[in-house]
């Protein structure tokens, strides 16, 4: 994958790769940090065209009105396609992500998936009758918004994007995306297959460019009905209040700062084993990251032996190589402030249980590498306690109750997920009940199912992704009232 010549990237737009006007930007591999690619950026007079383009399709293609299997073929077909470039598409995604080739082979499975997913629920897509007495009969119909636009994040951008990129295009909408600028490859391959599906031209357009221009503009362009981000929770807010100026719809899918609850009962070997994905996967930059655990006094000693064995075996290294466990972060400016959380947490007064530091060695040191480090000695107001750092660091403290195990979970600002570790059954529905998240997984840790809704409680997010609901997400209702008079 490496060495060869540099491609450049650009926008897509009506069916049609092109140089964006804006800035001519070096994508850098996060494991080299050097540059491999370039990105055309776009000017705003590119996102008008983008815009226009998706008016247009909404409106010409009659997508919106095709037969719902049809709509299902064009999906499916990019679900196949997907597939069958797994390993090519993954190969980029790792090269411009960092994340090992294991988990970016699987994400684009994922991505499949969605697709699928929701190609299957175009048939679907159904209103009701309301009975209103007589000389009336009243009907609801489903319908899109029109032109949406999406914003997506750099650290899962195949997985975010395709969810929602899957689920507009199944409602009947046009999009508009705007891709995170450090990591736009793998949607552009998207944008192509589903090209090649027979989706008409202008249905999807990408749009790279900066956050705070390109995307605060899609955001506020008048002719957007509905946006659907991904992002921290402090841009989610601009995002609001941006398309609060034209009341556009938003879904919002934020940060997190997720906790696992290990109780005396549990199996402490499989939540050690469970602590590793739930955290470390891609570096530890996922929003949905286990990255507080809060263990029962009882067990808490063996519970932290486990972990930090299993976290002194994983492998730092080259995300192409198969043994690889944990890649680079993202990027320079991202490992200094994984690193600046690190060196502050220390002067609060926590300790290193293990790692600590920027990873270093043969092969790693051109590159963005962070130790998957474990801290303990921390207390609930410490910065690393509260805020989220994406990056493959865990705080692990005691707690000596279920009630304060959850009560101190749920004084988080976020409110994406939480996993439970217990073989008390009625102890599991008891806490999952209690816990302000999003997604409550118990004695297991995977958070996102294409099958069910996710998102965020609290600062977390508004609205859901995946499942019913995540298709709900790009429709509104209509009511139809007829006026039936008597013979
Ligand atoms: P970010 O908020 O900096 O950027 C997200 C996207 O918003 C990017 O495309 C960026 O260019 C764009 N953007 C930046 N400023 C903007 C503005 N003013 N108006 C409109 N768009 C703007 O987030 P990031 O650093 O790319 O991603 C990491 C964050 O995303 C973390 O906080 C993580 O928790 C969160 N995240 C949440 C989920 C979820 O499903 N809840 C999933 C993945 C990541």
């Amino acid at each position: 994958m490496r060495g060869g010549t540099m491609r450049t990237y650009g926008a897509w737009i009506n069916g049609e790769a092109r140089p964006g006007r804006g800035e001519l930007v070096e994508l850098v591999e996060p494991a080299t940090g050097r540059p491999f690619a370039r990105l055309a950026q776009c000017a705003p007079e590119d996102l008008e065209e983008a815009v226009d383009a998706a008016w247009r399709a909404h409106e010409e293609s009659g997508w919106r009105s095709w037969a719902p299997l049809e709509r299902a073929q064009v999906l499916n077909r990019c679900a196949d396609a997907l597939r069958r470039e797994a390993q090519t598409i993954a190969r980029l995604e790792t090269q411009n992500v960092g994340r090992p080739l294991k988990e970016t082979l699987r994400n684009v499975e994922l991505a499949a998936d969605a697709f699928a997913y929701f190609a299957s629920l175009t048939t679907h897509i159904r209103g009701a009758t309301v009975p209103m007495g007589p000389g009336l009969f009243d009907y609801t119909l489903r319908e899109p918004y029109g032109v949406c636009g999406i914003i997506t994040p750099w650290n899962n951008p195949i997985v975010l994007s395709a969810w929602k990129v899957a689920a507009g295009l199944a409602a009947g909408n046009a999009l508009v995306v705007k891709p995170a600028t450090l990591t736009p490859i793998s949607l552009m391959r998207i944008a192509e297959l589903l090209d090649e599906s027979g989706l008409p031209a202008g249905l999807l357009n990408l749009v790279p460019g900066p956050g705070s221009a390109i995307g605060d503009r899609l955001v506020r362009h008048p002719r957007i009905r509905k946006v659907s981000f991904t992002g921290s929770t402090e841009v989610g807010k601009n995002v609001m209040r941006g398309a609060a100026g034209h009341l556009a719809r938003v879904s919002l899918e934020l940060g997190g700062k997720s906790p696992s609850i290990v109780f005396a009962d549990a199996d402490i070997r499989l939540a050690a084993d469970g602590a590793i994905p739930a955290m470390f996967a891609n570096a530890g930059q996922m929003c949905t990251a286990r990255s507080r655990i809060l263990v029962a006094d009882d067990v808490y000693e063996d519970f932290l032996e486990l972990l930090v064995e299993r976290v002194r075996r994983l492998r730092i290294g080259d995300p192409f190589e198969p043994a690889t466990d944990i890649g680079p972060v993202i990027s320079e400016q991202q490992m200094h402030a994984v690193l600046g959380f690190l060196e502050r947490a220390r002067r609060d007064g926590a300790t290193v249980a293990v790692g600590g530091g920027r990873a270093q060695g043969p092969g790693l040191d051109s590159g963005f590498f962070v130790q998957p480090t474990v801290l303990v000695d921390v207390s609930d107001v410490m910065e690393v306690v509260c805020e989220e750092v994406f990056g493959p660091v865990v705080v692990v403290d005691r707690f000596a109750t279920e009630e304060e195990a959850i009560l101190r979970s749920n004084s988080s600002r976020y409110g994406l997920s939480a996993t439970i570790w217990t073989r008390d059954l009625a102890r599991a529905h008891r806490v999952a009940a209690r816990l302000e998240a999003g997604t409550v997984t118990v004695n297991t840790t995977k958070v996102s199912y294409v099958y069910a809704p996710f998102g965020g409680y609290k600062e977390s997010g508004l609205g859901r992704e995946l499942g019913l609901e995540g298709l709900a997400e790009f429709l509104q209702y209509k009511n139809v009232i007829v006026s039936v008079p008597p013979a």
